[in-house]
């Protein structure tokens, strides 16, 4: 049996006839930038989150530079992101002529630890970013109550988590603005590249709308610095027809993590993943972790299983093999390994299964059968 770790093919098939005459439309229409297909998407994206305004841009990269963009972070300052994130996090920082200031993640949720994140705050700092990894929130009222004392902004990196909820209220409106990815392999994925911003403020809202669009309040009259950070038409109306699935591929997404729970949970030799108390996880990833017991090499034992699973026609992949600190790209922020511990051994240890709405239980059975022949041997 193969089990492939994505399956957009499937995805693509249940919605054909749907997504096929509304692509058409947009052609016929010649509406290929911005447009009535991205605007009707971004009302109805921002209901679903229960979140004021939402402006569709170019990718969620993007989204993360415009948001702190927004915000006036610029050179001199500081943004605390967590070690364990994909580097577009960063970006936003970079992108903007901050610092990223990294903070190791919490054992538990694999989200920034908000314990750590007083001791990285200096007079530099301007924000934190609390990225929902995996599609699980991170711990935002302990976040909200630090950058309120201190006075600086908490912003959301939502890429991973379209629908989560946080304490039974949808993410993207829970801080100050938030960003999210329409990459093909999200939750909610466009054909092509896509993202979007959030926001409840209104000055913000108009902000993220001119930067987006060179800067301007209408055509040739530019206001502020801005780039062409625009979403594509084509993408709206993906978007707006996949949107209305995107409950149920949650559900689905759910349903496949709660099967894996089961039948991997007489494993003693692996960890799975917590959905802690506070949130609803859309399980964007399902990434376990091989515990090891050779402190010279704690890979060993995951990237054996990785590789047997291979073998046995399943696909697995690594979120993420390098955290950020220890990229060669940041060797001048001055970071060592050891500096953040959880995020260094989840990087080490951790194998995110396969995971999509379509998996059918047979396949579930199949990479878990696998899975405890691997450690029976
Ligand atoms: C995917 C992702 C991004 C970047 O989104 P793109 O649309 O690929 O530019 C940012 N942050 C996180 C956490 C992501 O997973």
């Amino acid at each position: 049996m193969k089990v492939p770790f994505l399956d957009l093919k499937a995805q693509y098939q249940s919605i054909k006839d749907e997504v096929l005459p509304a692509i058409h439309n947009v052609i016929e229409n010649t509406a290929f930038v911005l447009g009535k297909s991205v605007f009707d998407f971004e009302k109805a994206f921002a209901e679903t989150h229960n979140v004021k305004f939402c402006h569709g841009v170019s990718a969620g990269t993007d989204g993360n530079h415009i948001v702190l963009w927004g915000l006036d972070v610029g050179p001199g300052d500081e943004v605390i992101i967590p070690a364990n994130t994909f580097i577009a996090t960063a970006w936003g920082a970079t992108l903007n002529g901050a610092k990223p200031v990294f903070v190791d993640c919490h054992p538990e949720s694999y989200n920034i630890d908000p314990d750590k994140v007083e001791a990285a705050i200096t007079d530099k700092t301007k924000a934190i970013v609390a990225v929902h990894l995996y599609g699980q929130p991170a711990d935002m009222d302990p976040l909200r109550e630090i950058a309120q004392e201190h006075n600086i902004y908490l912003v959301e990196d939502a890429a991973q988590a379209h629908l989560a909820e946080y304490k039974g209220q949808k993410i993207g409106g829970l801080a100050k603005a938030a960003s999210f990815s329409f990459y093909p392999g999200k939750n909610l994925g466009a054909y092509g590249e896509g993202g979007a911003v959030t926001t409840n403020d209104e000055e913000l809202a108009k902000k993220f709308k001119m930067i987006r669009d060179h800067g301007a309040v209408e055509k040739y009259n530019h206001e502020i610095y801005g780039h062409n950070y625009r979403m594509e038409g084509i993408q709206g109306a993906v978007l707006g027809v996949k949107l209305k699935y995107l409950d149920k591929w949650t559900e689905g997404r759910r349903r496949v993590a709660k099967k894996y729970n089961e039948l991997l949970s007489d494993l003693e030799e692996i960890r799975l993943p917590k959905e802690m108390d506070y949130a609803k996880h859309v399980y964007h990833l399902f990434v376990i972790q091989v515990k090891s017991n050779n402190s010279e090499n704690r890979s060993e034992k995951r990237n054996e299983l990785q590789k047997f699973l291979g073998e046995n026609g399943i696909a697995s992949g690594l979120h993420y093999p390098i955290p950020l600190h220890l990229q060669p790209c940041f060797s001048d922020l001055g970071y060592n390994k050891g500096d953040f511990p959880v995020t260094e051994e989840l990087a080490e240890q951790g194998l995110s299964l396969p995971m999509f709405p379509e998996l059918t239980d047979e396949q579930i059975k199949y990479v878990s059968d696998k899975i405890h022949e691997f450690f029976k041997k």
